[in-house]
């Protein structure tokens, strides 16, 4: 899985969750979403 605003990859953690979150049903990275804060959802088409 990738993020959609860096183009980075997702790893996933051991429990199968996806090591950041869904933004309109988009993957960010939880490096993004850290940098970005809110501003993530205008990010995100
Ligand atoms: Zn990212």
């Amino acid at each position: 899985m990738k993020c959609v605003i860096c183009k980075g990859k997702i790893e996933n953690s051991f429990l199968g969750k996806i090591m950041g979150t869904f933004v309109k049903k988009k993957a960010v990275c939880s490096a993004c979403q850290k940098k970005h804060g809110k501003g993530v959802d205008a990010l995100v088409e």
